[in-house]
């Protein structure tokens, strides 16, 4: 990552304070559509449009702040997703990126599987009509009537995460005369960041059950005891937003590596393994992520080389991206309210969301961009940090960024990449109401998730 201290050059050094941004771009009109949804361009009025409308109609019809999604970039990432591991592996998507009955229709369409972690999202899954075989279970501490329903609905796996659940699992889905295809959670000992991966112990942490000191071995020697459960092999996941491949070798040979042990101890070759999402995305122009062809087969070849050096069958792989799925196929857009000034600092530029929308900046110190898409402009560039209209100030939405001298209220801005983790992680704080979700196709906007109304929050208050 090139980021610097100061931005590049010495007219900016001179003129901006230190900061995590780069040199503003030549042309700040100009969209890089690495960061932004297939179908985003600016027509010849400067006015930017999504699967060919534009962003000034659908403020006007859907009002600010919104999520706008493409559905035909969603789509054809789960396509590729799904063509680049082929019929020999199984693409599951991560439903806590962003889930909805619509999403969950395109995921079914388009021949992917999905993971839920809660009751919640099982149900979302089960009511857009996801087949219950092609649903994945997980999380650290499912309820036992979380786990009796998935099992009841015929599940496709339940990825156990504890020694507590294996048995438990096991109790209930016996008690209901059924037999249920699981997974273990192994932790591997990395723990992968963006650019970067830690390959020394990493087990002090909630998730799975540690491969060190055999603790996943003694998981899998219960496991294979308990007439309730099928094990059908072992799940890693490491991280997110990963870019760099290295961790997800460390991560397939260390499992691999238990598979050669349960095959040794037990004669079981266990057929499955999950190696999770954490696949990143670019949320500005200075991430290059890989492509899902790329991906695909950097892990196909150390599998199926860390089994030959083992003397084992190549398992059937699976993956679970939710991010690389659908956090490039939505931007959020904003109305800019007020514009403040600070003399050598820089601009604070509030918008009528924030925190609330996106939590990932004060959660994550995560880096967005922003572009002024209702119109273009001539103007300077002025270093602005793009904040919400919560009573907190931490409630940044972008932290640092380049937008022009000349932006005044009522302009609109857009904060692209918001696809994974925003809408899903949103809250009311200070009773704010949840944005709306629309989904833009080919000149079609259609409303999937709606916003939220101050009745929606008057009927949950019951006192
Ligand atoms: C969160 C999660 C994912 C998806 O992660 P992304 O970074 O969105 O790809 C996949 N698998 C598991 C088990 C997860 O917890």
């Amino acid at each position: 990552m090139s980021r610097s201290a100061h931005p590049a050059g010495p007219r900016h050094a001179d003129v901006y304070p230190e900061g995590h941004y780069t040199a503003p771009a030549a042309d700040l009109n100009v969209l890089d559509e690495k960061v932004w949804a297939r179908t985003v361009r600016r027509n010849s009025e400067g006015v930017v449009t999504v699967g060919g409308i534009e962003v000034s109609r659908l403020a006007e019809e859907f009002g600010t702040p919104a999520y706008f999604l493409d559905e035909s970039d969603f789509r054809a990432r789960c396509r590729a997703w799904a063509g680049a591991f082929g019929p020999d592996a199984d693409v599951f998507y991560a439903g806590k990126a962003f889930l909805s009955r619509a999403v969950v229709r395109w995921l079914k369409e388009e021949g992917l599987n999905l993971d839920v972690c809660s009751g919640g999202e099982l149900t979302t899954a089960l009511d857009a009509g996801m087949p219950a075989e092609r649903i994945a279970f997980h999380g650290n501490n499912k309820s036992a009537e979380e786990i009796e329903r998935a099992v009841r609905v015929g599940v496709g796996r339940i990825v156990l995460d504890s020694f507590q659940e294996i048995v438990r699992v096991a109790h209930i889905a016996q008690s209901l005369g059924k037999r249920q295809r699981v997974q273990i959670r192994v932790t591997v000992g990395v723990e992968a960041h963006t650019h970067e991966f830690i390959a020394t112990a990493h087990e002090d942490q909630k998730f799975g059950i540690a491969l060190a000191d055999g603790q996943a071995a003694e998981a899998v020697r219960r496991a294979l005891r308990l007439d309730g459960i099928e094990l059908i092999g072992i799940h890693s996941h490491i991280g997110s937003q990963i870019f760099d491949m290295a961790g997800f070798e460390v991560s397939a040979r260390r499992v691999v590596q238990l598979l050669a042990e349960v095959r040794d101890e037990h004669g079981v070759e266990l057929p499955e393994i999950d190696l999770g999402g954490g696949l990143g995305i670019a949320y500005t122009s200075e991430d290059d992520p890989r492509e899902p062809h790329e991906i695909a087969k950097a892990l196909h070849e150390i599998v199926s080389r860390e089994c030959e050096a083992a003397g084992l069958a190549t398992p059937r792989i699976s993956v679970e991206p939710g991010r690389a799925i659908v956090g490039p196929t939505a931007f959020t857009l904003y109305e800019v309210g007020t514009i403040k000034p600070l003399e050598g600092l820089r601009t604070y530029v509030s918008v009528d969301g924030g925190m609330s929308d996106n939590i990932r900046t004060a959660l994550y110190d995560a880096e967005y961009s922003v572009a002024l898409v209702s119109r273009t402009s001539d103007a300077e560039p002025m270093l602005v940090r793009v904040v919400g209209k919560h009573c907190e100030s931490g409630d940044i939405v972008v932290r640092d960024a380049f937008l022009p001298a000349d932006l005044a209220p009522g302009d609109l801005i857009a904060v692209p990449a918001t696809g994974a983790y925003c809408r899903s992680m949103a809250s009311n704080y200070n009773h704010a109401l949840r944005p709306p979700v629309v989904a833009v196709n080919d000149g079609q906007a259609r409303v999937i998730v709606r916003r939220e109304t101050e009745e929606d929050l008057l009927r949950l208050d019951v006192g």
